[in-house]
């Protein structure tokens, strides 16, 4: 089969169970907006998947998002661990970054940004930084931060379900977590979860940005 066919079925099939995770749901599968992750993969896979309507791309790297996202037109969202010596690069192509976890990384943004950006706070579900994320307590003060900013726009949370949890509690906490959050930060009602392997638990839980890589594109 060619790459082409491949992508193509792959894609219908991640559709398609987004749609039915979204109705069990009760939801509108409006709200959900699929990210295509296409990091690790070339330029020419990103070129089909915007053949095929996707128009919404993540990645992990800098050094390997930065010549395609400068290539090909999109919406590019950033959702790896954040290095402050790539920052700056990091913001001249990325539209969204989605694992902000670090004032000090927001206080960058803010000095080199060149354009606006969408940021989601990325939580540690689990209380370690392993995978990333900022720890409940430490939760408010960066949303203030970023919230505080004239051009930035503080979009919602952001979280991985650690190894080893069964991903509905872990995503059933992150909806707790993000409801709190919401009563002091209302216009932060965005919730990026879900990958390739529980994204339909983090649709039952609210997610409304979905991180989908392998799914799509085939094993890295
Ligand atoms: C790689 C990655 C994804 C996509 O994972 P898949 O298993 O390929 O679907 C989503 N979110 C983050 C933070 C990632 O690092």
């Amino acid at each position: 089969m060619d790459r082409r066919s491949e992508i193509a079925g792959n894609l219908e099939a991640v559709r398609e169970q987004i749609s039915k995770a979204a109705e069990s749901a009760g939801r509108s599968v409006d709200e959900i907006t699929l990210i295509a992750v296409t990091k690790t993969f070339p330029a020419s896979d990103v070129e089909i998947l915007k053949d095929l309507g996707v128009s919404d791309f993540g990645e992990n790297r800098d050094s390997d998002a930065a010549p395609k996202a400068v290539a090909i037109s999109g919406t590019w969202h950033f959702q790896g661990q954040i290095q402050s010596n790539k920052l700056k690069s990091i913001t001249s192509w990325a539209n969204v970054i989605h694992s902000l976890d670090e004032i000090r990384h927001f206080e960058v943004i803010e000095k080199s940004a060149a354009h606006a950006l969408d940021i989601f706070c990325q939580v540690s579900l689990d209380g370690s930084e392993g995978r990333g994320g900022v720890s409940e307590q430490k939760l408010y003060e960066l949303a203030k931060e970023i919230e505080k900013s004239p051009t930035h726009r503080l979009q919602g949370l952001m979280a991985v379900a650690p190894l080893g949890v069964d991903p509905a509690t872990a995503f059933s906490k992150l909806s707790a977590i993000h409801k709190a959050f919401m009563a002091d930060f209302p216009k932060a009602n965005k919730l990026s979860a879900g990958m390739s392997g529980d994204f339909k638990e983090a649709i039952a839980h609210g997610a409304t940005h979905i991180r989908i890589g392998i799914q799509i594109l085939g094993s890295r």
